[in-house]
């Protein structure tokens, strides 16, 4: 699948030691040092039936932040990211609105990209849809099933969980609420012959009316987390630069809070079961943006799409700044006067480093990459540059302005 546009990054100045990035894992919630190199990052994308929304946009854009700071800091980074072209509320959407799949899905996807592009996020190296990457993962379902660690029911292929040691006694919650969650999220605890209600479909069989490929088990198509699986380990792991010595197959892997459980736990235990080693050294995920109290969510069309904002005259800066200066793990209650202190803000540092003198910069390079590299302090690394600025109305002298333009560039992707 075809990527947005690569951003220029200025270049880094490593004259004096750069920090180690450390990031709290989202099953552990151990703070942990990043020290993998080369860098394989995994973040799921979208599933292509509606526009781009601020729930979306907040988690690529916590990702892009790592990646630049991973970047930043000498590291060769690999990342990928899916596009879930094939699923449920795709076709149901396609069918409510009486419109082709595919041509939904292309158009969804377009969006995106030209959300992404104006919101100044790195473009991943393989950006792959499920569709166009069927093969691969009919490869990955393929060694599952020789795992046989697989069952058949009436043509669907399930994992069977009980048969993976650790896989029902490390789950991250509760059975009971496990089983809740995974019922709301796309799963079939309740369907009869199945060995335990977490089983997860790894292979459906061929439905009337409903797209399907041609594989070694019969016509169907893919369980969504084995395609998150079969994207991650073809794109980082079986490649020539690849860390075949690490204890993991991916660096890190992430996504939005609802991810967490099943999607990122299921992915986990699949990977592993076929490996035979733990999936990613890290897993990151982001908190959800609220409106008016409520989570965004399309199940409750309170939407706020990126698209929307960007016609209504508010800039990529702008959108990102309002996004991007939050603790990345909490839940976010959107209000249209965050986009508004964002304008303002930005205005104030614009107008700071416009000035013929500023105030010293280079102790506020170095907050900058102290507060990010502290489990990606955003809210910090902003707070010392606006400090910077008081200082600069005060007419502090001696900083570089370029110096501190290209920092906010390179780490947080604001272009002033
Ligand atoms: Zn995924």
């Amino acid at each position: 699948m075809r990527s947005w546009p690569s951003v220029y990054l200025p270049p880094s100045d490593n004259s004096t030691a750069h920090p180690l990035l450390c990031l709290t894992d989202s099953y552990s919630n151990k703070k942990e040092e990043f020290t993998d190199f080369p860098v394989a990052s995994y973040v799921c994308g979208i599933t292509p039936y509606d526009a781009t929304h601020l729930g979306h946009a907040a988690t690529y854009l916590t990702f892009d932040l790592i990646h630049r700071f991973l970047i930043a800091s000498g590291r060769t980074l690999h990342y990928t990211q899916n596009i879930t072209d094939i699923d449920e509320p795709l076709l149901e959407r396609a069918k409510r609105d009486d419109q082709n799949w595919e041509d939904l899905a292309t158009s969804q996807i377009e969006l995106f990209r030209e959300d992404m592009t104006e919101l100044r996020v790195l473009p991943p190296n393989s950006y792959l849809g499920v569709v166009e990457s069927m093969s691969t993962v009919i490869n990955y379902i393929k060694a599952l099933i020789d795992t046989g660690k697989t069952y058949d029911l009436q043509g669907d292929i399930y994992l069977d969980l009980r048969a993976i040691q650790g896989a029902l006694e490390e789950l991250p919650i509760s059975i009971n609420e496990a089983i809740d969650i995974f019922a709301e999220r796309g799963g079939d605890p309740g369907r009869a012959g199945k060995r335990h209600p977490l089983d997860t479909l790894i292979w459906s069989a061929e439905r009337p009316g409903e797209p399907s490929w041609e594989s070694p088990f019969g016509n169907g198509r893919p369980g969504w987390h084995i395609e998150c699986v079969a994207i991650a380990l073809q794109t980082l792991t079986a490649q020539s630069w690849s860390d075949k010595e690490s204890s993991t197959s991916i660096s890190l892997q992430g996504g939005g809070s609802d991810l967490r459980f099943p999607h990122h736990y299921m992915t986990s235990v699949q990977a592993r079961a076929i490996t035979k080693k733990a999936f990613a050294k890290i897993y990151l995920h982001t908190g959800m943006i609220a409106w008016q109290g409520e989570k965004m969510s399309k199940s409750l069309g309170n939407l706020v799409f990126v698209s929307k904002l960007r016609e209504e005259g508010w800039s990529g800066n702008e959108i990102r700044f309002a996004l991007i200066n939050r603790d990345y793990r909490a839940d976010l209650n959107w209000e249209m006067r965050t986009l508004e202190e964002s304008r303002a803000n930005l205005h104030r540092i614009n107008s700071a480093l416009s000035r013929e003198e500023v105030a010293p910069t280079h102790n506020v390079v170095l907050k900058i990459r102290d507060s990010l590299s502290n489990d990606l302090n955003v809210q910090g690394a902003i707070a010392s540059v606006l400090d910077w600025c008081n200082q600069t109305e005060l007419g502090a002298k001696g900083g570089n302005a370029g110096e501190l333009s290209r920092v906010l560039d390179l780490y947080l992707g604001i272009a002033l």
